[in-house]
């Protein structure tokens, strides 16, 4: 491991910034680097929005080093790598034979210890549960210099598996795949003009089909509240022929002066993506299908240099019709909406790690302009809407949730402190837990 240089780094979100001294990893028989003072934390591809990857002051393990593939079994779907390999990267080799992830989050440029790290999410979680659950195993190399093996049944595995990267650093892990004929996915589009019929469709459309997301029109009020378009998706039979071609790739060159995201321009975009004229059935590859956002690269400059924040929160299904419809009624009369508002359901399949977001129960994820105290207020007010309804808010997007509601939402959090490397730390884990 060879020291960079002190450095500002952020999440996807490009705010908070801090400083650490990098220390990039590249090979994982290596013990880790142990300066005389200052705590550590691996940095994946930094995808999270927040501070989750940060640590002000310390040093950051960067990871991408960590790149090797060390097995692959192509009976039984079993692979092996680095923890710094990409879903990428692993899709590049794994389509072509045959197999695809058990679970992708929206954006494949994820590390696989960052998606472990995270216990991350994909469109198919009420039949696939979340990232974890297809983790056969891992090794985990904590700051004594010791190697654990960590299984499924161990607390070691439960403490790491959305353990925020703060038990060690995972150096590789051993992830189960599903067979797939093809890169091709059937889909199907359903608009829906409110809430109501959102969960009417949802309710058919998951017992039969793995994928489903929807996109919500946060700007829509009245009796459009919560309109959106619903996208079904599975993966394709033996001998289906597409003409689909993935898109060609975009880039925000530069970061403009000002975000590029306002009111007008997100209402207008927001109309007219309802009201596009989309099949209601289309066999698509898998790269737009599962990352849209994917072929911008940069998309995250659009916001301008003082950035955006992801809030993403999950509530019980048992009045979460009631609770969307508040929180989008209090987006949509604060003005601050945003082009991507995602709703989808969670389902029962428990999640593996001590400290993973997914429950049972509906998750919303909006993207919001930094501006300033108008967006911490509504913040504010999405928080008192989920805290009431015992809801959750997502570490991984995060940058500014409450130490209580953190300590709320996960109870687990006192017994997990246990497992963190003495290390290890981080800025997100700092603010939460209010530790200096
Ligand atoms: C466009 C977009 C769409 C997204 N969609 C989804 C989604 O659908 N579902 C979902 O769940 N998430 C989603 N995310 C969030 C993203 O999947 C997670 O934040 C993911 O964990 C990022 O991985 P990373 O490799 O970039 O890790 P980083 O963001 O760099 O780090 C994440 C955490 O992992 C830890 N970590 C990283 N590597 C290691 C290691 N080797 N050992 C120990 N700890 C480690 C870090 O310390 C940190 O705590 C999305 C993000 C973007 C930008």
């Amino acid at each position: 491991m060879n020291i960079v240089s002190p450095s500002p780094l952020a999440g996807w979100g490009r705010l908070p910034i801090s400083r650490q001294i990098l220390l990039r990893c590249r090979d994982r028989s290596s013990p880790l680097p142990l300066p005389a003072d200052g705590t550590l934390l691996p940095y994946g591809n930094g995808r999270s929005y927040g501070d989750v990857p940060l640590n002000d002051g310390g040093y950051s393990l960067l990871t991408r080093g960590l790149d090797r593939f060390i097995a692959f079994d192509p009976i039984n779907g079993l692979l092996q790598a680095e923890a710094g390999v990409t879903l990428a990267e692993v899709l590049e080799i794994i389509v072509p034979r045959g197999w695809f992830l058990a679970v992708t989050p929206g954006t494949r440029f994820v590390t696989l210890g960052g998606a472990l790290a995270n216990d991350v999410h994909g469109k198919n979680h009420h039949v696939a549960g979340s990232f974890g659950a297809h983790v056969s195993r891992f090794e985990l190399l904590r700051s004594d210099g010791e190697r654990r093996l960590c299984l499924p049944h161990d607390p070691w595995f439960k403490a790491t598996v959305g353990g925020l990267g703060l038990t060690g650093l995972i150096t590789w892990l051993e992830i189960r795949l599903q067979p797939v004929a093809n890169p091709w996915i059937i889909l199907e589009n359903k608009v829906f003009r409110n809430l109501e019929e959102y969960f009417d469709i949802n309710r058919v459309s998951e017992l039969g089909w793995p994928y489903t997301v929807s996109w919500i029109d946060c700007a829509a009020r009245g009796k459009a509240l919560g309109r959106g378009v619903y996208l079904a998706g599975r993966h394709a039979p033996v001998g289906t022929k597409s003409t689909s071609l993935g898109p060609s790739r975009l880039v925000v060159p530069f970061t403009p002066p000002f975000s590029l995201v306002n009111t007008p321009v997100l209402r207008s975009f927001n109309f007219l993506y309802y009201h596009a004229r989309r099949p209601p059935q289309a066999c698509s590859h898998y790269g737009p299908f599962f990352y849209p956002l994917d072929h911008v690269q940069h998309w995250n400059r659009i916001y301008g240099p003082r950035g955006f924040y992801q809030y993403q929160f999950v509530v019980a299904h048992d009045n979460a019709q009631e609770v969307v419809g508040e929180v989008l009624e209090r987006i949509a009369v604060s003005g601050q909406g945003s082009f991507l508002a995602v709703l989808k359901t969670f389902g029962k399949l428990p999640a593996q790690g001590m400290l993973s977001f997914p429950r049972p129960g509906v998750t919303l994820a909006l993207d919001f302009p930094n501006r300033g105290g108008a967006t911490m207020s509504l913040f504010s007010s999405l928080d008192s809407v989920v805290r009431q309804a015992g809801g959750a808010l997502y570490p991984a997007k995060d940058a500014r949730m409450r130490g209580d509601d953190f300590r709320r939402a996960y109870p687990a959090w006192e017994e997990f402190q246990s497992y963190i490397d003495p290390r290890f730390s981080s800025d997100f884990w700092r603010r939460v837990t209010n530790q200096g």
